[in-house]
């Protein structure tokens, strides 16, 4: 039987070290450091960097990455397992080296690199000695390609970029830039002659290509190939960020219960009214339906391909988004006024709900790819009526019976009477 909700007891040890190891490690850096994890200051590398050494001796560096490039090879589903524990601490995903953007580059060199260029940038890249960002949008438009302009134009020996970029997240602290172009997926260094940050927003940025010349090599994967290497770098991405949205509405989840324990209002603890019980009881199918759809996607990957998931990553990717906005809202309403300040973390996790309906794709495009690939599967139905229109199944399934109903007078006037009686409902 291979249905199967368990873990695998070794693999168990390992979640159960990666709880403990985040609860008394990462958690205390992150409340008394915050921002360490990606910090270039010394002092604060002496503090991450025997973390991040605990995590590679126990050898679950690079949890995406395949055992030949470097990581251990888990695959989606143990990877989801871990993300549900990591996502609930901020540092812990660079603690790990599984920190976006830097995932889906990675995703994107290991696939499509040459050794020369793995070795240039895919690990220095996975060591965290080098940093990436990703830089796709437009100012004109991010849902839709086709409005992209950035445009390499081949002079001799180099290739010479034109364009404008828009929310290239921590482009400012990037090594290199991953820039799609009209005509191919182009790595850029960031102190490339040409290229120009601007000084806002501060940290998804905006930046100008004036004429930034790179070498040749500097061409990832195939000329024209950008839609698919973004394709492969973004599915994985939607996947492992919906991986850690679950962690993010378990922690909002636990906090609702806890508080609903711990308030009295009316003569009884919050928890005993029945508007704060639905809440709950809602929330907690909602996040187990997030939960089981994650964990299938997951399974997916690992049996079939990214591609062949690719309607199941969509589905993750806007129901992430509307969990995490429904319980987090939830939680912060029972909060009460302690709820809206920043006292906790649920004012910013509810505030961070509709980034993640924009961030990755829009919610909107997502729904339109589940529509269209489910649509796939059905056909028009051939004629006036639905192929569930009852009275014509009954014709169709009377002539199975024919030979019976018609040599036996009474079970045909039964069979005649129970019909009318079902079809007046
Ligand atoms: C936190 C964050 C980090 C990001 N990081 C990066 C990054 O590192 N690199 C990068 O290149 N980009 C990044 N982005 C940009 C992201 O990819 C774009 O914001 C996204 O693709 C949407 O593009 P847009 O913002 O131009 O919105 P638009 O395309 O202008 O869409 C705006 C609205 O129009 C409507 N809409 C658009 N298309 C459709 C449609 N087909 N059907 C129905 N309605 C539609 C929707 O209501 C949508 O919300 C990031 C965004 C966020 C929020």
């Amino acid at each position: 039987m291979a249905w199967d909700f368990s873990t695998d007891p070794e693999f168990q040890e390992q979640l159960d070290w990666v709880e403990e190891f985040c609860r008394t490690e990462i958690e205390p850096l992150d409340l008394v450091f915050p921002g360490a994890a990606y910090s270039r200051n010394p002092k604060a590398k002496a503090l991450v960097d025997p973390l991040k050494q605990q995590v590679k001796d126990r050898g679950l560096w690079a949890l995406f990455l395949d055992e030949e490039l470097g990581g251990p090879g888990f695959g989606q589903l143990k990877l989801a397992l871990l993300n549900e524990i990591l996502g609930r601490y901020g540092s812990a995903p660079a603690i790990f080296g599984t920190a976006a953007p830097d995932t889906g580059n990675m995703e994107m060199l290991a696939a499509y690199g040459t050794e020369e260029q793995k070795r240039r940038w895919l690990y220095p890249l996975m060591n965290q000695e080098m940093f990436s960002a990703y830089s796709m949008t437009e100012p004109q438009g991010g849902s839709d390609p086709n409005l992209f302009q950035t445009h390499a134009v081949r002079d001799g020996e180099e290739w010479v970029i034109n364009g404008e970029k828009w929310f290239t997240s921590a482009g400012f602290h990037a090594d290199v830039l991953f820039v799609m172009c009209t005509n191919g997926m182009f790595v850029v260094p960031r102190e490339t002659p040409g290229v120009e940050i601007m000084d806002y927003p501060a940290m998804h940025n905006h930046i100008r290509y004036n004429d930034v010349r790179i070498p040749l090599d500097h061409l990832l994967g195939p000329e024209d190939g950008a839609k698919v290497l973004a394709q492969r770098r973004l599915g994985g991405g939607r996947i492992h960020h919906a991986m850690r949205t679950v962690a993010q509405v378990k922690r909002a989840f636990d906090m609702m219960c806890e508080r609903a324990l711990s308030r009295e209002s009316h003569g009884k603890v919050i928890a005993e009214h029945q508007m704060v019980q639905e809440a709950i009881a809602d929330s907690y199918a909602e996040i187990n339906q997030l939960r089981l759809l994650v964990l299938w996607t997951a399974w997916t990957i690992d049996n079939s391909s990214t591609q062949e998931a690719r309607t199941q990553i969509a589905a993750c990717k806007y129901t992430c988004a509307k969990v995490l906005r429904e319980v987090t809202y939830r939680a912060l309403h029972i909060m009460g006024s302690l709820g809206t300040t920043n006292l906790t973390p649920l004012q910013q996790m509810w505030a961070s709900a509709p980034t993640m309906a924009i961030a990755d794709g829009v919610d909107e495009v997502h729904k339109v790819t589940v529509s269209r690939n489910v649509l796939k599967g059905y056909e028009p139905h051939p004629g006036l009526w639905p192929t569930e229109y009852l009275p014509a199944k009954r014709e169709e399934a009377r002539k199975k019976y024919a030979d019976l109903l018609a040599g036996d007078d009474d079970l045909a006037a039964w069979a005649d009477h129970a019909q009318r009686r079902a079809m007046r409902g």
